[in-house]
């Protein structure tokens, strides 16, 4: 469902005043032919780059009226763009981190790994992280880096004139990955040559470990975090789902970690769902419906019992607070529907939160210690029930 693959600036979430200034730059011809991108990938450093690139190589620029949200971008139409978007121009090179795997024996390189990465960046998104990377071409634990033989690839690519009538652009994913000792000297002596139609663009994450001689010969663009407002319609907008405002902040202006939020939130639903329906049986005392709850939580693995028995653990919590102190309940907690949270909460009170807490904390702990499944939920259903009659 969300992608963020093909991505002219209208496409990039948020950064409207960075791409403004980009396209005016690029419209008044003085174009740098070594930048530095640097952000995290999550604020879309990566898409930058590699709009930035299409616009440049855009046939037929699109400019837009005085007070428009975006003073231009490229058309998406012509020749150029419909291969930018495929990142299969042939004057657009990609470089990435790469190590060994189960196909690739010994000395990788990105070219051995072309085909992975660009399916990599059109299946999971331009906003995709490193560890993404490596784990779709299975690096395990191992750490990828930019190889001197790529360094050098680089450098050959540069000299070559562009085969289309285009800038030619090599985009280096991670730079800071350039194994520094074997090939950051290869790097920088090509960063000093004059590179007529041809643009380097480097795309950082972490600028501390790129060698500051290479950060001095480039010109540095800053892609700061996603404004929250841009990063909800965003997400909303793929999602067709309203967006909780506390998920959004708490993401901290990154659309991955956004993603991430998401996803945890769904999980999160479906674990409030649960605790739910088992608070209402509670409160029926209905055995039958009880038993197979017990059962069905019983099948569940240790890992998935622990989280739903924390998720409990947090929702009675929350409830205290609710009621003790008047704070929201946060997006992470949103179990009920207003009616049963309202109610609930007056259920937990002064009176119960210390036994509350105790029993779901002795049962995580009992979960841990690979206790019997059904007695455990049983045992705790009761102590839970007995509890919520103290209030
Ligand atoms: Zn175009």
């Amino acid at each position: 469902m969300l992608n963020f693959a093909y991505m002219r600036f209208k496409d990039i979430v948020g950064q409207r005043d960075l791409i403004n200034h980009l396209t005016e730059i690029i419209d008044s011809g003085h174009v740098s032919h070594a930048q530095l991108f640097l952000g995290e990938n999550g604020y879309g450093s990566m898409a930058m780059a590699v709009a930035y690139a299409q616009y440049l190589n855009c046939q037929n620029r699109q400019h837009y009226a005085a007070g428009a949200e975006l003073r231009a971008d490229s058309c998406g139409e012509c020749p150029n763009c419909k291969k930018y978007q495929q990142l299969s121009h042939s004057d657009l090179h990609l470089f990435f981190p790469t190590n060994t795997n189960k196909s690739v024996k010994k000395d990788p390189t990105s070219d051995q790994f072309a085909t992975e990465f660009r399916e990599f960046m059109l299946e999971k998104g331009q906003y995709a992280s490193l560890d993404q990377w490596y784990d779709y071409i299975g690096l395990d634990n191992k750490q990828g880096f930019i190889s001197k033989d790529d360094a050098r690839e680089i450098v050959r690519t540069l000299g070559l004139k562009p085969y289309e009538q285009a800038y030619k652009v090599v985009v280096v994913w991670m730079a800071e990955q350039i194994d520094a000792k074997v090939a950051g000297g290869v790097l920088l002596k090509m960063l000093e040559e004059p590179l007529g139609s041809t643009l380097i663009l480097l795309v950082v994450e972490n600028r501390e470990r790129l060698l500051s001689t290479i950060l001095s010969r480039t010109q540095l663009v800053r892609v700061g975090k996603i404004d929250n407002k841009s990063l909800q319609q965003a997400l909303e907008r793929e999602t067709g789902q309203p967006v909780p405002a506390d998920l959004v902040a708490a993401s901290e202006g990154n659309l991955l970690t956004a993603l991430n939020n998401l996803t945890q939130s769904g999980e999160q639903k479906h674990m409030g769902e649960i605790f739910v329906d088992w608070m209402r049986m509670l409160f029926k005392l209905n055995m039958a419906q009880l038993s197979e709850w017990v059962d069905s939580m019983a099948k569940q693995t240790r890992e998935q019992q622990k989280s739903f028995l924390q998720y409990a653990l947090d929702a009675v919590r929350a409830c205290y607070l609710k009621t003790s102190a008047g704070l929201e309940l946060s997006y992470k907690l949103q179990f009920g529907d207003e009616k049963f949270n309202a109610s609930f909460s007056t259920f937990v009170t002064n009176n119960n939160i210390e036994l509350l807490m105790k029993a779901f904390d002795d049962a995580i702990l009992a979960v841990s210690r690979n206790g019997n499944g059904k007695i455990l939920f049983m045992e705790l259903s009761f102590s839970i029930s007995k509890a919520l009659k103290k209030r």
